[in-house]
């Protein structure tokens, strides 16, 4: 018998139990990976919560993992037993010693990527390919805003900004998380705790504001983006850390200047293996060169699943958090 992070109900960080768990044999399709690292992202606390909606009970949680391929059901080619593979948006259920998984979803690691490195990066990677290179492809010289440079998008954010020239002014709470934003690639940055984020994105855009907004915080951001965002300008809102954005009146985008607005998920940009394949090539060739370098900065234990969510939703957190099975 293994272990596994299980729910039964929407609620608190205590909801999540370690349980006995046996994940069976893999199916037709499905691989069977023992993890060596798991991945914390912001949308597994929308799903313990009840802000995303579970589709049946009781429930698995955590979409990104990395380790071995432990045994492979029917049909299943390109993967094999002992394999380095990692699912960088799979099924809920990561948050556990072992999954089953449709192969369809896994990606094959590249030697240079350790484990931790790939449960890290990967479901955030993806979301920057797509959020730079294929909502708006940015070109060296623009200048772009990304609230919560210092989180674990943000921080590969503020890497992938520098490795293609675009000027990233990140935001960031307090003075310690914008020298890690500053240090991993922000040009500038700005302390949204204390700073006057409108004003000041004024004063570094010699009041022309920006092109594009990428706003993973939501609720508390959202007014300060579309004030940022140059006439005929894009904001991305791609996330709701702070709480969802709603209730938004539309005449609100012609009174600031005739802009647009999306609300992304990395489900329609990774909707295929091929797309998959194309930017967690993308994502891997950049780590393999230095440019990307994934920074854990918290690590707990696959049993303490609800302290590193805790830690995540409290804003405690600097770059990626990892479980260790
Ligand atoms: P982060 O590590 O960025 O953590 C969230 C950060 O948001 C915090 O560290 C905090 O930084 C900031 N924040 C601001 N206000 C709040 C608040 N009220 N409560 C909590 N945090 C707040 O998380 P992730 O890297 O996992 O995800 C970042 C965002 O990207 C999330 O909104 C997530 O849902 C979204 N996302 C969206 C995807 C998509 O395809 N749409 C895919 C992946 C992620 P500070 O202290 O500096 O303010």
């Amino acid at each position: 018998m293994t272990k596994r992070i299980q729910f039964d109900a929407p609620g608190g960080p205590e909801v999540l139990n370690y349980v006995d768990h046996d994940p069976g044999a893999p199916g037709p399709g499905e691989v069977l990976v023992r993890h060596a690292a798991i991945g914390v992202n912001f949308i597994d606390i929308y799903f313990r919560s009840g802000l995303y909606p579970i589709a049946s009970w009781p429930s698995g949680l955590g979409q990104e993992a990395a380790g071995t391929v432990e045994a492979v059901g029917e049909g299943v080619s390109g993967f094999a037993p002992g394999d380095r593979v990692g699912a960088p948006f799979g099924p809920l259920g990561a948050y556990a010693e072992l999954q089953r998984i449709p192969a369809a979803k896994l990606v094959r690691l590249p030697d240079g990527v350790s484990f931790e490195a790939a449960a890290a990066a990967m479901l955030k990677g993806l979301t920057v390919q797509y959020l730079f290179r294929q909502i708006r492809e940015l070109k060296a010289g623009d200048t772009v805003l990304f609230h919560a440079a210092a989180g674990g998008v943000g921080l590969i954010a503020c890497q992938w900004a520098r490795a293609l020239g675009v000027r990233l002014i990140g935001t960031a709470g307090g003075a310690e998380k914008c020298a890690l934003a500053k240090a991993a690639g922000a040009a500038e940055v700005i302390d949204y705790r204390s700073e006057d984020v409108v004003k000041r994105v004024l004063e570094l855009t010699d009041g022309k504001k920006v092109a594009t907004v990428y706003d993973g915080v939501g609720k508390d951001t959202w007014a300060a983006s579309l004030d940022c965002t140059a006439p005929r300008g894009l904001v991305v809102s791609f996330g709701n850390a702070s709480g969802p954005v709603d209730g938004v009146n539309l005449g609100i985008l012609s009174a600031k200047g005739s802009l647009f607005v999306t609300r992304p998920t990395l489900g329609t940009y990774a909707a295929t293996p091929e797309m998959v394949a194309v930017s967690s090539a993308e994502l891997f060739g950049l780590i393999a060169g230095g440019a990307i370098v994934p920074d854990v900065s918290q690590r707990f234990p696959l049993a303490e699943a609800g302290a590193a969510q805790e830690a995540l939703a409290g804003r405690r957190t600097t770059g990626s958090t990892v479980l260790v099975p």
